[in-house]
C-alpha cells in the first residue's frame, strides 16, 4: 500500500514495471472501483496542493495605514496633542479611522472577490473508473487510478507510464526544461535523475504531443510539485496598466499638492495668520486634494466588474482583462461552438456512387464510411448502457457526431471495436486536420482507416470504393469529387472525408501513404452545425458598437463563408483569406490586407500569433479566442487571450478569460460590462479629484486678499472625507450607460486623465471656487460673524459636492438626460452624506467640534440655490465643451 512506501521507495516507480506498480497500488489495467477510489479519497486527501492565499485582512488592514496621507494626518494629530488642541486631534484620527475602515473594505472585497474567482477555474480528468473511462474533478484523481493523457491536457498527479503514443511532454514548471521530452514505458535504473524518467509524467507538467495512459502513483502534496510547494506561497497580484499609471498619477498629485500646502502655510504666516491653524488648513487641503483612495476604488471597480462578468458566464483571470476589454476593438473568433453551438448531427452522406439524405437505405459503401467514422474516433460514451439520447459523450462535437450517426444507422461500437481492435494511431490535429489508426482485422491483415479535411484527403488516395469494389480514381471522377464536395461546404456544412486501406503490415506511416497516394476513398460525411440563436443579434451589437468580427477557423473557406453570411456579417469572396495563403504573404504585405479580411480558414494554430500581430501592429486592441494546445502563443499575445471553457487545460492556463458557455454572445456581454469599468474608472477619478481641487484656490485667494480663512481645517477634512467618503464609493458601483454599446470603442488612453476629464474638473474647480469665493467675501464684507460666514461657506462646500456627483455620472449625456436614480447606492451615500452635513451643524456635540453655528431657512435657500446655480454653469460648460463634440461624433457613427 502506497503509504507504507517510505520516501526512498516513492521515488523508485520508475524502476518497477507496470505489473509491479499495480500492484502496490492494489489496481489494474481497468483501474479502480468507485468505492475504491472512495476509500482512497479518504486515506490519501483530496488531489489538491496548498492554495496560494489571498493577503490576510490584518496584512490588508496594514496596507491602509501605509499611506502618505495617513502619515500625514498621523503628525497632523501629534502636533495637535502638543498644542494641547485636542478637539482637531480627535477630528484628524476620525479621519484617520474612517479612511482605513473604507480603504480596508473596498481592498478586502476585491482580494476576495479575485481569489474567488481564481478559484473557480476547475480542472477535470479523464480516468477509468469501474471499467470504464469517465471524466472527474483533478481533485479527485487518486493513487491506482488509470488517467488518459493528450494533448493539451495538464497531467492531474504524478503516474507511470502503462502506454504511449508519440508522447511528449513539457516538464518546464517542474525541471525548467522548456523542450518538451518524449515518453517510453520501459523500466528504468533505479538511480535515474527526476529529469530523465520517461517512464513517468508529473503533476503540473502539459502534454505536447500524443496520447497515453498511465497509472497515478502518488497525489497532492506527495507529488513531486507537491513537495516543491509545500511552502504556502501568497498570491502577488501584477498591477494592471491602468494601476501602474494611477500610482505615478498619484505620486505626482501628492508631490504637487505639498508644494500647494507648503506655499499656503508660508503665505499664511507672513500674512500673520496663527501658525497652527495655518498648519492644519494646509493639511487638510492636502488630505482633500490628494487622491489617495483612488488605487483601492479602482480596483473596486474592478473586482465588482469582474463579479458582474462572471454572472455573464465568462471567468476574468486578471484584473488587466477587465480594464482591457472596453476598450477591444476586434474579436477574432473561432467558429465551431462559439458562433454555432457545437452540437453537430450527421446531415449528408455521399459516397462516390450515391448521396443520400435517408441512411437507412445503408449499402456496403456506406457501412464502410461509418465503420471508418467510428473506428477511427477519439469519443468516448460514459454510459453505453443507457438510451442513446441520455449518452454522455466525451470528445469533440466532430467526433461525437460522428459516433451518434453511426449508431443511428445501427452500427455497434464495441463490436466493431472488438472485431478489429486498435493497434495504432496518429491522432487529429489542428495542423495535419487528419486522424488515422490502424486496426487489426486478423493475424496478418491490417486496415488502415483515415477521415479528416477532405482536400488533404484528396491528396493521399489513388482509388475509389464504388459499387463494392476499389478501382482506380480517374482524374474525371476526381474533379467530380471535388465539385461535390465544393456544393456541400457551400450549404455552411462541415465535410469530412474518408479513405482507408488494407495492410499486411502492423505500421502506420502516413508520410509514406501521402507519398504513395495509396488510401482508398469511401466518401464524405457532411455535419451540421446549428448557429446559436441569438447570434445575429450579438453580431449586430458588435457593429453597432464599433467593434470588428473575424472569423479565425480551421473549417472550409466555403463552410464558414456561408455561416458568416447566415450570422449577418457582409461578407464576399475577397474577404477570405485560407491559412496557405497567408502563409505566402510577407508581415508587410499582410499588415496591408488584415483590414479587409474577415474569414481566415484552414488555419493552424501558428497563424494565429500573426493575425493578432497584424492587428495590433496597427493598434487595435484584440481578442482572440482558442480552445488547442498550441493557441496558447496567440492568446498570450493578444490583449485579451479567450479560452473556450471547452478548451484544452493548457489554453485555460494562458487564457485572460475563460468562456464557460463557449459562446460568442459571452465574449460580447463581457466587453460591454469592460467598458462599464471603463466609465465608471472615470467618473471615480473624475469625482474624487473634482472634490479634492474645489477648495485651494478658495482659500489660497483668502490669504492673498488678507482675509481671514474662509473654512477651518477640521471642517474640510469632514466635507470630504465624512459626508463625501460614501459617495465616492458609490460612484464604484455606477450601472451601465444607456448607449455604452453604441459608441466607439474607448481609446487605451495613455494618460489617467483624458481631454474629457480634465475639461470637466476644470470647469467644477472654476465654478465651486468662484462662487465659494465670491459667497464668502459678500458675507465677510457685510461684517457678519465669521463663524456664521465659515458655517455658509462649510454647508455651501458640502452640498455642492453633493450635487456636482450627478454631473460626473456621464461624460456624455446632462444631468437632464440621465437617470439620476439609476444607482441607489449613490442616492443612499448622498443622503448619508447629508445628514452628516445636518449633523455637523445642527447637534450641539459636532458643532463645538467643527465650529459651526445653526443656520435658518433663508440661509438654506441661499445654500441651494447656490447649488442649482452651479449645477447649470457646470451642465452649460459640460455642453459647450464635451457633449457637443460628442453629439456630433454620435451623428457620424448614426450617418
Ligand atoms: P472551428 O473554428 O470551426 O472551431 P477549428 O479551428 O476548431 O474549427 P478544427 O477542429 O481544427 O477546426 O478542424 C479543421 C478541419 O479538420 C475540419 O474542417 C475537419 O475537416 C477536420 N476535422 C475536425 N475534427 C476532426 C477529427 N476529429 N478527425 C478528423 N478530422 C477532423
Amino acid at each position: 500500500m502506497i503509504s507504507f512506501l517510505n520516501n526512498t521507495q516513492r521515488n523508485l516507480w520508475h524502476s518497477l514495471d507496470i505489473d509491479q506498480a499495480f500492484k502496490i497500488l492494489e489496481t489494474s489495467e481497468r483501474g479502480l472501483k468507485s468505492n475504491q477510489a472512495e476509500e482512497k479519497i479518504k486515506k490519501h486527501g483530496l488531489n489538491t496542493l496548498p492554495e496560494e492565499k489571498p493577503s490576510g485582512s490584518f496584512k490588508i488592514l496594514l496596507n491602509q495605514l501605509k499611506s502618505p496621507l495617513v502619515y500625514i494626518l498621523l503628525i497632523a494629530a501629534i502636533v495637535s496633542l502638543v498644542l494641547g488642541e485636542y478637539i482637531d486631534m480627535g477630528v484628524i484620527l476620525l479621519a484617520v479611522i474612517i479612511n482605513t475602515v473604507v480603504g480596508f473594505a473596498q481592498e478586502n472585497k476585491a482580494e476576495r472577490a479575485v481569489y474567488l474567482l481564481r478559484k473557480m477555474v476547475h480542472h477535470t480528468a479523464r480516468v477509468m473508473r469501474d471499467g470504464r473511462e469517465i471524466e472527474i474533478n483533478s481533485q479527485e484523481v487518486v493513487p491506482g487510478d488509470i488517467i488518459f493523457l493528450e494533448a493539451g491536457d495538464k497531467i492531474p498527479a504524478d503516474a507511470r507510464l502503462i502506454q504511449e503514443n508519440d508522447f511528449q511532454v513539457n516538464e518546464a514548471a517542474l525541471t525548467g526544461e522548456s523542450v518538451p521530452s518524449s515518453k517510453k514505458i520501459e523500466i528504468l535504473a533505479k538511480g535515474t535523475s527526476l529529469a530523465d524518467r520517461e517512464n513517468m509524467v508529473y503533476m503540473g507538467t502539459v502534454v505536447t504531443r500524443g496520447r497515453a495512459q498511465a497509472v497515478v502513483c502518488q497525489t497532492g502534496l506527495e507529488s513531486e510539485l507537491g513537495k516543491i510547494t509545500l511552502m504556502i506561497k501568497e498570491t502577488k497580484e501584477e498591477q494592471t496598466p491602468l494601476q501602474v499609471k494611477l500610482t505615478k498619477f498619484s505620486r505626482f498629485l501628492s508631490v504637487s499638492v505639498s508644494a500647494i500646502c507648503v506655499l499656503i502655510l508660508i503665505i499664511g504666516i507672513l500674512e500673520g495668520e496663527n501658525f497652527f491653524e495655518m498648519f492644519m488648513v494646509s493639511i487638510a487641503v492636502a488630505v482633500s486634494a490628494i487622491p489617495e483612495g483612488l488605487l483601492v476604488a479602482i480596483t473596486a471597480v474592478l473586482a465588482i466588474g469582474m463579479q458582474k462578468i462572471l454572472k455573464h458566464k465568462a471567468l476574468v483571470k486578471k484584473l488587466v482583462a477587465a480594464e482591457t476589454l472596453g476598450s477591444t476593438t476586434v474579436i477574432c473568433s473561432d467558429k465551431t461552438g462559439t458562433l454555432t453551438e457545437g452540437k453537430m448531427v450527421v446531415a449528408e452522406i455521399l459516397t462516390a456512387s450515391s448521396k443520400t439524405k435517408n441512411f437507412s437505405a445503408i449499402t456496403k459503401e456506406k457501412d464502410l464510411i461509418f465503420q471508418t467514422a467510428v473506428l477511427c474516433n477519439d469519443a468516448v460514451i460514459e454510459n453505453p448502457q443507457d438510451d442513446l439520447k441520455k449518452w454522455r459523450v466525451i470528445g469533440s462535437p466532430t467526433e461525437t457526431a460522428l459516433i451518434l450517426g453511426a449508431t443511428q444507422m445501427g452500427l455497434n461500437r464495441s463490436e466493431l471495436n472488438q472485431q478489429q481492435p486498435r493497434l495504432k494511431e496518429a491522432p487529429f490535429s489542428s495542423e495535419t486536420k487528419i486522424m488515422a489508426t490502424l486496426n487489426q482485422i486478423d493475424q496478418n491483415n491490417f486496415k488502415i482507416y483515415v477521415k479528416g479535411a477532405s482536400e488533404k484527403i484528396f491528396d493521399m488516395v489513388s482509388y475509389v470504393y464504388v459499387n463494392n469494389k476499389k478501382i482506380k480514381l480517374t482524374s474525371v471522377r476526381l474533379k467530380s469529387l471535388k465539385k461535390e464536395y465544393e456544393k456541400l461546404t457551400q450549404k455552411g456544412l462541415r465535410v469530412l472525408g474518408l479513405a482507408y486501406q488494407e495492410s499486411k503490415k502492423n505500421v502506420l506511416n502516413l508520410d509514406k501513404i501521402k507519398k504513395e497516394q495509396s488510401l482508398v476513398f469511401v466518401g464524405f460525411i457532411a455535419l451540421k452545425d446549428p448557429l446559436r440563436p441569438e447570434i445575429k443579434e450579438t453580431i449586430n451589437l458588435c457593429q453597432q458598437a464599433g467593434i470588428k468580427i473575424v472569423i479565425v477557423t480551421g473549417d472550409h473557406k466555403l463552410t464558414t463563408l456561408a455561416i458568416a453570411k447566415e450570422i449577418g456579417l457582409k461578407v464576399k469572396k475577397e474577404n477570405v483569406l485560407e491559412g496557405a495563403d497567408l502563409d505566402n504573404l510577407t508581415d508587410q504585405e499582410f499588415k496591408k490586407k488584415v483590414n479587409k479580411i474577415i474569414i481566415y480558414s484552414r488555419v493552424e494554430p501558428r497563424h494565429k500569433l500573426r493575425i493578432v500581430d497584424a492587428w495590433q501592429a496597427q493598434g487595435d486592441v484584440v481578442a482572440m479566442t482558442g480552445d488547442g494546445v498550441n493557441d496558447a502563443p496567440a492568446l498570450k499575445s493578444a490583449d485579451i487571450g479567450i479560452s473556450l471553457g471547452s478548451g484544452t487545460e493548457v489554453t485555460k492556463e494562458t487564457a485572460d478569460i475563460i468562456l464557460l458557455d463557449d459562446n460568442f454572445k459571452t465574449i460580447v456581454a463581457a466587453i460591454k460590462q469592460g467598458r462599464v469599468i471603463f466609465d465608471n474608472i472615470k467618473k471615480v477619478i473624475l469625482y474624487l479629484i473634482s472634490d479634492g481641487s474645489s477648495e485651494v484656490v478658495l482659500v489660497i485667494g483668502s490669504l492673498l486678499l488678507k482675509l481671514p480663512l474662509p473654512i477651518l481645517a477640521v471642517q474640510i477634512l469632514w466635507i470630504n472625507l465624512v459626508a463625501d467618503g460614501l459617495p465616492s464609493i458609490a460612484m464604484t458601483f455606477e450601472p451601465a450607460e444607456k448607449d455604452v454599446m453604441q459608441i466607439k470603442p474607448q481609446e487605451h488612453s495613455k494618460t489617467i486623465l483624458d481631454r474629457d476629464m480634465k475639461i470637466l474638473i476644470s470647469i467644477i474647480a472654476t465654478i465651486t471656487n468662484v462662487i465659494l469665493f465670491v459667497l464668502f467675501y459678500v458675507l465677510f464684507k457685510q461684517g457678519l460673524d465669521i463663524q456664521y460666514v465659515r458655517t455658509m461657506i462649510f454647508a455651501t462646500l458640502g452640498l455642492d459636492s453633493l450635487f456636482y456627483v450627478f454631473s460626473c455620472k456621464s461624460l456624455r449625456y446632462s444631468i437632464f438626460q440621465t437617470n439620476i436614480f439609476s444607482n441607489w447606492y449613490l442616492i443612499g451615500g448622498i443622503g448619508i452624506g447629508l445628514v452628516m452635513l445636518l449633523l455637523a451643524i445642527y447637534a450641539p456635540f459636532f458643532q463645538m467640534i467643527l465650529r459651526t453655528v445653526v443656520l435658518d431657512f433663508k440661509d438654506w435657500l441661499v445654500i441651494l440655490g447656490l447649488g442649482v446655480f452651479e449645477i447649470i454653469l457646470i451642465e452649460i460648460g459640460k455642453y459647450i465643451f464635451i457633449l457637443k463634440k460628442y453629439k456630433k461624433q454620435h451623428h457620424q457613427i448614426e450617418c
